[in-house]
């Protein structure tokens, strides 16, 4: 683990973090496949990985720096290959999910990664079938996110097509864009997120990670945003603190992948404090877990090492709970099953 683990954290704290009934509202599908999974899928489609073994691979795909991340992940990403690929790495993310009593996730899927591999609707069926089976099999729900990949602006509408025929089949809610903030701002993809929202999806951009505040700006302007991936970087401008709380827009804030891609120096405490101090809607997420050596478990400890109280972590719970995009009526079963875990 990164800079932080559980060292002065009371073993009861820690016990209770893990068996807290938790939500998820921003991981990669892609980024939350342990390297075993990645390691038999590269077997099975003939694919060399530059390790000659299951613990070289493993062992290779612990994050090291920001460069070797990104080969980490579009390996990773190049392992994934099969309808079968798609299906059983969505089944073994619930599995991981449920390990940790995530009863519910919101997972962002790329689907620019996977160009020329299989058709939208091969994709969209296979991630389906492993959602089913997966709840099936762990009692863990996903529905996915589809991230614009910003770096390629010219896919944009192909993404946004993808989103809407995932939305037919009823497995993906939502629009969202990701990779380099520097050089491709919100503004390039107003029109698409316009046409997104229109047609029912909901629209969420990771902004103020590796920009600043004009990209968080960008994205509640121009793209109607209505929660910020990341948006840590948003304490740099009073005034858009002073807006973000006016309007509580969540922020999916995840520690440990801030500290493994140099957003927050390594010894100091997440500014997620002084995001909260500011009266700003914080949740907890843990983006691309076992790339940053993490996972949501871990995002929770980080901040009771750094002093969060039980009652400081329970609410940042609550709020990934409120700040999902399911229906009312679902929201309350889950409410109902938070409570009973407090009085149990
Ligand atoms: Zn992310």
């Amino acid at each position: 683990m990164h800079s932080n683990a559980s060292g002065q954290v009371a073993q009861t704290l820690i016990d209770r973090l893990q068996a807290m009934p938790k939500v998820e509202i921003h991981v990669h599908l892609e980024g939350a496949i342990d390297a075993e999974t990645v390691y038999q899928m590269a077997q099975r489609n003939n694919f060399s990985l530059p390790a000659a073994s299951l613990e070289e691979w493993k062992l290779f795909y612990k994050f090291r720096d920001f460069n070797h991340f990104i080969e980490v992940y579009g390996i990773a990403s190049q392992c994934m290959q099969t309808a079968e690929d798609f299906a059983w790495m969505t089944e073994k993310f619930l599995q991981n999910q449920s390990e940790q009593n995530i009863r519910y996730s919101e997972a962002y899927f790329s689907p620019t990664l996977h160009s020329g591999k299989l058709t939208d609707e091969e994709i969209l069926d296979a991630l389906t079938l492993g959602a089913v089976t997966g709840e099936a099999k762990y009692g863990s729900r996903v529905k996915f996110i589809v991230d614009i990949s910003r770096q390629y602006p010219h896919l944009q509408t192909k993404v946004l097509e993808f989103a809407l025929q995932g939305q037919e089949k009823g497995i993906v809610i939502g629009l969202g864009i990701g990779g380099p903030e520097v050089d491709y701002p919100p503004e390039n993809y107003t029109e698409t997120f316009a046409q997104a929202r229109m047609q029912g999806l909901r629209v969420v951009a990771h902004a103020g990670e590796t920009e600043g505040p004009s990209s968080i700006w960008g994205a509640i302007t121009s793209l109607q945003a209505e929660r910020i991936g990341h948006g840590v970087r948003c304490l740099e401008d009073a005034s858009l603190v002073a807006k973000l709380r006016q309007r509580q827009t969540p922020l999916e804030v995840s520690p440990q992948s801030n500290y493994c891609l140099g957003v927050v120096k390594p010894n100091e405490p997440h500014p997620i404090r002084q995001m909260i101090d500011a009266g700003l809607f914080c949740t907890l997420n843990s983006d691309d877990p076992p790339m940053f050596n993490t996972n949501l478990n871990n995002e929770y400890l980080t901040l009771a090492n750094q002093g969060f109280s039980w009652e400081q972590l329970w609410q940042l719970n609550l709020n990934t709970l409120e700040a999902t995009f399911l229906p009312e009526a679902e929201k309350e079963v889950y409410r109902t099953q938070w409570q009973a875990f407090l009085q149990s």
